[in-house]
């Protein structure tokens, strides 16, 4: 039997409600679930009648928009492996992704088209189309004559359906190779964790070149037969024009942070049964401050890219604000020490996910692989935290961010906590620096309008000295990147000759 994930969207689809629409746009236009099967057939015949074969590599820098969704299907259908870039990447970055994924095709929005034409002509790849955020492009022009009809390729469970670069938070990007398998697991979970029903409208914000917009999102709706409302990019005014017609949203902290501050309300969400939030951690205060002017406690889930998801706050059940709740169906977790071994409840290390959604290994770096995936098939995902007596994890940090200042170890999110918590201060965060004496100095970047010597006094009655940052530099704003990742890596770059 074929393990082709597209198999598990397809009746949804295909049967029963199949001229009901899946999408709505932000003009109100809406798509039916059998015009967008029958455009993923139409682009999945022209990938085949171009000659690209199962297991070729497409790369994908395009406008979210309907057509992009049929395109990614069409991919999964034709057994081609989906390869999408963040639109935000410039001219100088994507020379690494095409030398390193090699695609057979490359696609792209017209804006983006005049970089990639010059680096497809120096690779050689002769496949390129254009396909823009509206729908049209050479892509649309030169497939329009296909037929729809599309049988679906048969796959392994372990053929690669997607390569996903990680967001370079720490580092520069690793190609993540993810199966069928790998994606039919995660969906499964999560429709499961979040019960998706042919009742739900999702809110769809999200950039869809990431695992949060396209797989979380997409797959919780193609799966149980739910219908999107689907926007090209976040707009805090368009979310509570469009709130009131959803019953879930999807987002990163960011956007409820701006949504509060565009004064959501309780009269914005009478139909949402929930708020979903990851990629990055949502603050305590957030999470209170939404409760407050909606009457929802969002639900905070914990993934990436190697993984999908791997953890999630309850539907029904108690939802831990500044934790990222306990392991879904199938996912094996665990914080361990650093000789490999289980943690009692509470004590901080290294967090270690297994099971079906865990992905094939990094795209042509077998040793990266090897390290990070161990022989009991357990994936030390870089992350620290502590499990609570009933399974709740809670994520202190990346094992990246640990700083070393004179010999001992500083978490940053216990001192960035405590910062936060001042008079006038909106958020921060605490970075190791390059010192002479100590190795690297505890420095603290802040935003807001504090009064510095209360802040510095706060922190020196509730931390050790060691833990004390040596500098606080005030910001008017932290770099994050489109998922509302917070750049340490270029916050310890700006900041490196502080003590030099
Ligand atoms: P790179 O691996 O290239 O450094 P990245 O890890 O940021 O980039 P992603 O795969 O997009 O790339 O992000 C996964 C990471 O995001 C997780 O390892 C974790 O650190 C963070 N993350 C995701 N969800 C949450 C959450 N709810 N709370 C805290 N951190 C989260
Ligand atoms: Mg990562």
């Amino acid at each position: 039997m074929s393990a082709n994930v597209f198999d598990v969207f397809y009746p949804q689809l295909a049967v029963g409600k199949r001229h009901q629409p899946l999408l709505t746009l932000a003009d109100g236009q809406q798509w039916s679930r059998q015009q967008v099967l029958e455009a993923s057939g139409r682009l999945a015949n022209f990938f085949v009648a171009q000659g690209l074969v199962p297991g070729d590599r497409v790369t994908v820098q395009i406008d979210k928009g309907p057509l992009g969704l049929c395109l990614y299907l069409a991919c999964l259908r034709a057994g081609l492996v989906y390869h999408p870039l963040n639109t935000g990447y410039q001219p100088a970055e994507l020379a690494y992704f095409l030398e390193n994924a090699e695609p057979s095709a490359v696609i792209c929005s017209s804006a983006y088209e005049a970089p990639l034409t010059a680096l497809c002509d120096r690779l050689g790849i002769e496949r390129r189309w254009t396909l823009n955020g509206d729908d049209t492009g050479t892509l649309v022009d030169a497939s329009g004559a296909m037929a729809v009809q599309f049988e679906t390729v048969a796959r392994g469970p372990d053929d690669l359906a997607a390569l996903l670069y990680s967001s370079g938070t720490t580092g520069r990007p690793k190609g993540i190779m993810l199966s069928h398998a790998n994606m039919a697991a995660s969906a499964r979970a999560l429709h499961e964790a979040w019960a998706f029903s042919e009742s739900d409208r999702l809110l769809h914000m999200l950039p869809v070149f990431h695992v949060h917009g396209l797989f979380v999102a997409i797959h919780c709706v193609l799966m149980s037969g739910a219908q999107m409302v689907y926007l090209p990019k976040f707009d805090a005014q368009q979310a509570l024009r469009w709130l009131p017609e959803c019953t879930v949203m999807m987002g990163v902290p960011t956007f409820y942070t701006r949504l509060l501050d565009a004064r959501i309300g309780r009269e914005h969400c009478p139909n949402v049964r929930v708020f979903i939030s990851g990629s990055a951690p949502l603050l305590a205060e957030t999470f209170r401050d939404f409760e407050a002017a909606t009457g929802h406690r969002i639900l905070e889930r914990y993934g990436m890219t190697e993984t999908n998801m791997n953890t999630s706050n309850p539907l029904h059940g108690e939802r831990r604000a500044g934790t990222v709740g306990q392991a879904l169906p199938g996912v094996g977790l665990q914080v361990v020490d650093d000789a490999g071994q289980p943690l009692p409840p509470g004590e901080v290390g290294s967090i270690q996910v297994k099971g079906a959604n865990v992905f094939q290994g990094y795209w042509r770096m077998p040793e990266k692989t090897a390290e990070d995936i161990g022989a009991d098939g357990f994936f030390n995902t870089g992350d620290k935290g502590a499990l609570s007596a009933d399974g709740y994890l809670s994520i202190i940090g990346r094992a990246k961010d640990l700083i070393i200042t004179g010999g001992l170890n500083v978490y940053p999110k216990e001192v960035e906590l405590l910062i936060d918590e001042q008079p006038g201060v909106l958020e921060s965060a605490v970075i190791g620096v390059p010192h002479p004496d100590f190795g690297e100095a505890v420095v603290a970047v802040v935003v807001g309008d504090a009064q510095w010597p209360d802040v510095q006094a706060a922190v020196a009655q509730g931390l050790a000295k060691f833990k004390q940052p040596k500098q606080y530099i005030a910001v008017k704003e932290l770099p994050r990147n489109t998922m509302g990742k917070v750049q340490k890596a270029a916050l310890r770059a700006q900041y490196q000759g502080l003590f030099q």
